[in-house]
């Protein structure tokens, strides 16, 4: 009765993450597996993207942790495309921490105007290099509870610094394309980032957290893309629920 019930409902709950990738109306039938078969498959779509993307690289321009938190932290409602166009001007006036701290609102603003949110971020990585400096001698504190006090980090920040510079995994990054090609690949349905990453932590094994991250991206990018993912030359077709899309 509840399969039933679940299959009526699918279309008009469509979820936004889905809704957003070029979904029709008529959409494939609701595929069912134990918690044991996804956690399977999981590790399946875990290891193919690894073979699609040996290297995971994260894609903001960075040469230290503080480089990092801030593009980080620039990144929030902006491609990472544009940060990486504005903080080669921003690292060559402020390379670090102390540097960042002493320099004035106004030449910091001017450096991070195209990016959107400007004057807050702008105050966000004054503040935090101001704190950085005060409270833990310009360095980057390895570990989230530390991490989260500082102005304009929040979990995610945190975990994409602590995950790429300093390869500790304390979470998984959950961006808007993670949370899309989740949807898409019938590993989640909620679009609620916090649960979601709650439910990749139970489903990948810790010390892949972050690359899957990293690689769910790039795929995101480059061939599940929003709106018009080319499901075609997907290599992750075969693992793939393609939930929310229309029959191939
Ligand atoms: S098959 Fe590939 S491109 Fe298509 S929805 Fe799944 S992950 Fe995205």
């Amino acid at each position: 009765m509840a399969k039933k019930a679940s299959s009526k409902k699918r279309p008009a709950a469509e979820s936004k993450a889905t809704a957003k990738a070029g979904v029709s109306s008529k959409v494939a039938k609701k595929i069912s597996e134990s918690p044991a078969q996804k956690k399977a498959r999981a590790a399946k779509i875990t290891q193919r993207l690894a073979e699609l993307f040996p290297v995971a690289e994260c894609a903001l321009h960075h040469e230290s942790a503080f480089q990092l938190l801030v593009a980080t932290i620039l990144s929030a409602q902006c491609t990472d495309e544009r940060v990486n166009q504005a903080t080669p001007e921003l690292f060559r006036k402020f390379p670090d921490a102390k540097a960042l701290a002493a320099a004035s609102q106004e030449d910091v603003e001017e450096i991070v105007k195209p990016l959107g949110f400007f004057r807050n971020k702008a105050t966000n990585i004054r503040g935090m290099a101001a704190e950085l400096v005060s409270r833990f001698s310009g360095e980057i504190p390895q570990n989230i509870e530390q991490l989260i006090t500082l102005p304009g980090v929040g979990r995610k920040t945190a975990s994409v610094v602590l995950g790429t510079w300093f390869g500790i995994p304390s979470g998984v990054v959950v961006d808007t394309h993670v949370r899309r090609l989740t949807n898409l690949l019938g590993l989640t349905e909620s679009e609620n980032p916090e649960i979601i990453e709650r439910e990749m932590m139970e489903l990948i094994p810790q010390d892949e957290w972050i690359n899957f991250s990293h690689r769910l991206i790039h795929h995101g990018r480059r061939t599940c893309v929003a709106r018009r993912p080319n499901c075609a030359e997907c290599g992750l077709l075969e693992l793939c629920h393609r939930q929310g899309l229309a029959p191939l």
